[in-house]
C-alpha cells in the first residue's frame, strides 16, 4: 500500500493566466532554431517526469505532441454526465465538488477521505487513502465544496457505488490573480487528451502550452500551400495547432479540425497523385485486340466461340474497357471490384488471352497455393484444347498455362520455370513466388493480380519490374470497395465494377444459429445431411486447426486482420492480440472432423479436412477430390475462403461465426449457392440467442448490441455486397481499413474517415492533381514532400528506387 501512495500522489496544478510553466515546474521553451517541430521533447520539457509518459505514448518531437489532438472538449459549466462511466475505464470527467470528509479506520487504522463530486444529478465518489491523516497530502483542504475541476483515474464500484481511487484532479478557473481572468479561463472550452494512465490530460495540455506558446507562424511550416488553403478557406498550421488545442470557442476547434482533416486527405491524394504521374510516364507494350478474320488465328475469338454461356452485361462492358486499356502504350491500372461469383475470372482470362494473341505472355497472381492451383486449373478447363499449346491433339494455335508455387517439386518446378522463361506458357499462374528473383518471363505484357485486399503496393510494384517495358496490370477484388476507400487507398488505380451476378444463380440463404442450443446445432447438421442426401456438398469452417493450438484466430479486434498474412490467414496468422487474453477455446478442424464422423445424422457422408498447413500435395489432391465430388462435406480452415469455386457446394457452416470479420463471412458464403441450386449459410455463434439481433432490429438495438452481433445481424440482413462493405468499414476503426491494405497510411490519418468525409478526399483530390500536374515531383514545395516523406515512408522507397 504504501508503496503505491507515491505514485497515485495527486499534483494539483493551478492555471495562472498566460504562464503555463508556473505549477508545473517546467522550464519555459526559449529554443531557436529553424526545425523546431523537430526538437526532441526531452529537451524542451526537460527532464522532468513528463517525458516518460510521453515516451508511453509514442511522442518523441515537439512535432508529435503538437499532432497529439484532444479527444473532445469539456464545455465549462456542463459537466460529464457521471451515469454514463464505466467500471474499468480509465476516465477524465468534469465535476464540481459537493463535500470531502476524513475519516479514521479504526480496524486497520490509517486515515481515509471521502469525497463526493456531482454533475448536477448523479455522484462519483473520489477515496484518498492515508496512513494517516497527515498523509492524505492535504487533499481534504484541496477539496473545496463548490469548486469545479477535471478529474482522472480509473473507475471502479465499491458498494454499488462508482468511484475514482486516488484520482488525479485539477480546478478549473481557480487562484488567478483577478477575476476578471478567471472568469475568462473558466469561459474557455477545455481539451481533454485521449484518456491515459501514464499522464493526465492537464498535464498534457500543460506541456502543449509550453511548447506551443512560443511558436510563430514562422515556426510551423505548412504542408499545405497558401493557395489551397485559401482555395478552401483552411487556416495555416499553427493557427489550427492553436485552435485545437487552446481554442476559445467550439468554432475555433472545428476551424482547427477542418484544416488538419484537409491535410490527412490532401498529404495522401499527393502522394496518390505523384505515383500516378509516375506510372503515366512509364511504357507499355500496346497489346490490341485481334480481329479474328480467316487468316489470323485468334486464342481469344476461339475461346469466347467455346463458352458455354453467354457473358453478362457487365462482364462485356469490363471487357471492353480492359480491351481499350490493353491496346495502348499507358500501362493499364486497373481495379476490378465485383461482387464473389460475378465471374472475374472470365474477364481476367480474356484479357490474357488478348495479351497472348498479340505475343505478350500473362502473370496470375494469387493469394494462395490452394487458390493458384485452383485458377490453374479452371484456367486450363475453361480453355479446353487452347490450352494444350504445342502438344499432340491441342489446337494450333493453343498455349500453355504454367502453375508455379513455392512447394512445388523440383521437376515440375523447372519445366514451369522453362515454359515462363521461353513463352511457351502464355499464362503462368502463382502465388508470392512469381515474385522472386528466379522467375523469368519472355514477355510479360500482363499482370493480374486476384484478391488484392491480400496484396501490396510493394507487390505489385516487385511484378511489375519483371518485365522490360511496364506490363499492364489488373486487380481484382471480391471484397467491394467504396468509392472512397477506393480513392484513398487505391487512389492510383482506375476502377471498373462487376455488379452483375450471372443468371441462374439461386442465391444464399443465411441464418444465425446460437451454439448454445443442441436444438438448433442437431437441426443444422441435419440440414447439412438433407443437401448432401440430394446430392450436394457442405463446408464446415472451423478458427483453428487443432485444439491446442495457441489463441490464434480471428479476432474483434482484428476482425480480418488475422487472416491477411500468410498462406491461409488464421493458420498461419499470429494471435498474439488474442493470446494477451483468455478466450474461450475456438472450435478446431480435426476436433470438429472428428465430431461429425461420429454423428449419426451424417452417417456415410464421406469427410474430407483441409487447412493450410498440410503438404501442398496433400491440399491439392484433397480440394481435387472435393470438386470432383468424392467429398461430402470438407471440414477446413479459411482457407476456402477466397475464390474456391464449387459449383455443387451448397452449405456453408462456419463455427465462431462471431469471431470473424465481416467480409470474411461474406466471402466465405460466397462457396456456396454458385449453380443452380440455392446455397444455405449457416453462421454458428457463441452469442446467445437472446443476445443475437434479429434482421428487424431497430436503429438503437442494433447500436447497444456487440460488435459480434452486429456483424452477424448485418450479414444475415443483406447478401449485397456493396453495402456490406460499407456496413464493414463503418463497423471498423478507421486504421483497420487503410492498414491492411497501404502500410504507412493508418498512422497518419487520425481525423479524416474515409467512408465519410467524401467530399473533403475529393476535394484534396482535385488540389492534389493539380499541383502534381505542374510540379511531379514537389521541387517547389519542400513541406509538402517533407510531409509525405514522413507519413508515407513507402512512398519515399518508391521514389529513391525510381530516380
Ligand atoms: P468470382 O468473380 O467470384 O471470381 P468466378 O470468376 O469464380 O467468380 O465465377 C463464378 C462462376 O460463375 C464460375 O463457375 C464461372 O465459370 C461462372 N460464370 C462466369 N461468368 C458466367 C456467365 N456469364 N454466365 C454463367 N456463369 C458464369
Ligand atoms: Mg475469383
Amino acid at each position: 500500500m504504501t508503496g503505491h501512495q507515491e505514485t497515485h500522489r495527486p499534483e494539483v496544478i493551478v492555471i495562472t493566466d498566460g504562464h503555463p510553466e508556473a505549477g508545473t515546474g517546467v522550464e519555459p521553451w526559449r529554443g531557436t532554431g529553424v526545425a523546431r517541430l523537430q526538437e526532441p521533447l526531452a529537451k524542451v520539457l526537460g527532464e522532468s517526469k513528463k517525458k516518460a509518459g510521453f515516451a508511453k505514448l509514442g511522442l518523441g518531437t515537439v512535432g508529435d505532441l503538437l499532432r497529439y489532438y484532444p479527444r473532445r472538449y469539456g464545455e465549462p459549466g456542463t459537466m460529464t454526465d457521471l451515469s454514463s462511466l464505466v467500471v474499468g475505464e480509465h476516465v477524465t470527467v468534469m465535476a464540481r465538488v459537493v463535500s470531502a470528509t476524513v475519516r479514521t479506520m479504526a480496524s486497520r487504522g490509517g486515515a481515509m477521505l471521502q469525497a463526493v463530486v456531482t454533475d448536477g444529478e448523479h455522484k462519483l465518489s473520489l477515496t484518498f487513502f492515508g496512513k494517516s491523516k497527515g498523509a492524505l497530502h492535504g487533499h481534504e483542504f484541496k477539496l473545496r465544496p463548490g469548486l469545479t475541476g477535471l478529474f482522472t483515474g480509473i473507475v471502479s464500484e465499491y458498494r454499488e457505488v462508482r468511484q475514482l481511487t486516488h484520482p488525479d484532479y485539477f480546478f478549473v478557473g481557480v487562484d488567478t490573480e483577478n477575476e476578471e481572468t478567471a472568469r475568462a479561463k473558466a469561459s474557455r472550452i477545455i481539451p481533454i487528451y485521449p484518456a491515459n494512465a501514464s499522464i493526465a490530460s492537464w498535464k498534457i495540455a500543460q506541456c502543449v502550452s509550453v511548447v506551443l506558446d512560443p511558436l510563430t507562424a514562422q515556426d510551423v511550416p505548412d504542408p499545405i500551400p497558401e493557395e489551397v488553403r485559401r482555395r478552401r478557406h483552411l487556416v495555416d498550421l499553427h493557427q489550427a495547432f492553436l485552435d485545437i488545442h487552446q481554442p476559445q470557442d467550439k468554432e475555433q476547434v472545428a476551424r482547427g479540425t477542418k484544416r488538419l482533416r484537409y491535410e490527412e486527405a490532401f498529404v495522401l491524394q499527393v502522394a496518390l497523385a505523384q505515383r500516378r504521374s509516375r506510372a503515366a510516364q512509364l511504357e507499355a507494350v500496346s497489346r490490341p485486340l485481334l480481329l479474328a478474320d480467316g487468316d489470323l488465328p485468334s486464342l481469344l475469338h476461339d475461346f469466347d466461340a467455346s463458352l458455354p454461356f453467354t457473358l453478362t452485361a457487365g462482364q462485356r462492358a469490363v471487357g471492353q474497357e480492359i480491351a481499350g486499356d490493353l491496346a495502348t502504350t499507358r500501362p493499364m491500372q486497373r481495379l476490378l471490384q465485383g461482387e464473389v461469383g460475378s465471374g472475374k475470372t472470365v474477364v481476367a482470362l480474356r484479357a490474357m488471352l488478348q495479351v497472348v494473341d498479340a505475343g505478350g505472355q500473362a502473370a496470375l497472381l494469387a493469394p494462395t497455393e490452394v487458390l493458384a492451383a485452383q485458377h490453374a486449373r479452371t484456367l486450363t478447363a475453361l480453355l479446353g484444347d487452347l490450352a494444350a499449346g504445342g502438344l499432340l491433339g491441342g489446337s494450333s494455335h493453343g498455349t500453355r498455362v504454367a502453375l508455379l508455387t513455392g512447394s512445388q517439386n523440383a521437376k515440375a518446378k523447372k519445366q514451369n520455370l522453362l515454359d515462363a522463361a521461353s513463352g511457351a506458357a502464355g499464362i503462368v499462374v502463382g502465388t508470392h513466388a512469381l515474385l522472386s528473383a528466379g522467375v523469368q518471363f519472355a514477355e510479360l505484357g500482363l499482370v493480374v493480380v486476384d484478391e488484392q485486399h491480400r496484396f501490396g503496393v510493394e507487390q505489385r510494384d516487385a511484378l511489375r519490374a519483371k518485365a522490360t517495358k511496364v506490363p499492364h496490370m489488373l486487380v481484382m477484388t471480391a471484397t467491394p470497395i467504396p468509392r472512397t476507400v477506393a480513392m484513398t487507398v487505391f487512389g492510383d488505380l482506375e476502377t471498373s465494377i462487376l455488379r452483375e451476378i450471372p443468371a441462374g444463380r439461386a442465391g444464399v440463404v443465411t441464418h444465425v444459429v446460437p451454439a448454445e442450443k443442441p436444438a438448433w446445432m442437431a437441426r443444422t447438421w441435419s440440414r447439412v445431411r438433407d443437401e448432401i442426401a440430394s446430392g450436394r456438398q457442405a463446408y464446415v469452417v472451423c478458427a483453428r486447426i487443432t485444439a491446442d493450438e495457441p489463441g490464434a484466430g480471428p479476432d474483434d479486434d482484428d476482425l480480418d486482420g488475422s487472416a491477411l498474412e500468410g498462406e491461409d490467414g488464421i493458420d498461419g496468422g499470429a494471435g498474439s492480440d488474442a493470446q494477451e487474453r483468455p478466450r474461450r477455446p475456438l472450435r478446431a478442424v480435426y476436433g470438429v472432423a472428428d465430431e461429425l464422423r461420429g454423428l449419426p445424422a451424417l452417417a456415410g457422408v464421406r469427410i474430407g479436412v483441409l487447412h493450410g498447413q498440410l503438404p501442398p500435395a496433400e491440399k491439392e489432391a484433397t480440394m481435387a477430390a472435393f470438386t470432383a465430388g468424392e467429398i461430402d462435406l470438407l471440414v477446413s480452415t479459411t482457407v476456402i475462403e477466397v475464390g474456391v469455386d464449387v459449383p455443387r457446394a451448397t452449405a456453408m457452416v462456419v463455427l465462431d461465426a462471431d469471431r470473424f470479420g465481416l467480409s470474411q463471412l461474406h466471402q466465405l458464403r460466397g462457396r456456396v449457392g454458385r449453380g443452380a441450386h440455392a446455397g444455405i449459410c449457416l453462421l454458428v455463434s457463441a452469442i446467445a440467442a437472446e443476445e443475437l439481433l434479429p434482421v428487424s432490429a431497430t436503429k438503437e438495438e442494433f447500436a447497444r448490441a456487440s460488435p459480434a452481433s452486429q456483424r452477424l445481424a448485418t450479414l444475415a440482413g443483406t447478401s449485397d455486397g456493396f453495402e456490406l462493405a460499407a456496413a464493414d468499414i463503418s463497423l471498423r476503426r478507421e486504421g483497420d481499413v487503410l492498414g491492411v491494405a497501404q502500410s504507412g497510411t493508418a498512422s497518419s490519418l487520425r481525423l479524416l474517415r474515409v467512408v465519410h468525409d467524401a467530399k473533403v478526399i475529393g476535394e484534396a483530390r482535385e488540389d492534389a492533381a493539380e499541383i502534381v500536374s505542374v510540379d511531379p515531383e514537389l521541387t517547389g514545395y519542400p513541406v509538402l514532400r517533407e510531409a509525405i516523406a514522413e507519413r508515407l515512408p513507402g512512398e519515399r522507397a518508391d521514389f529513391l528506387e525510381r530516380t
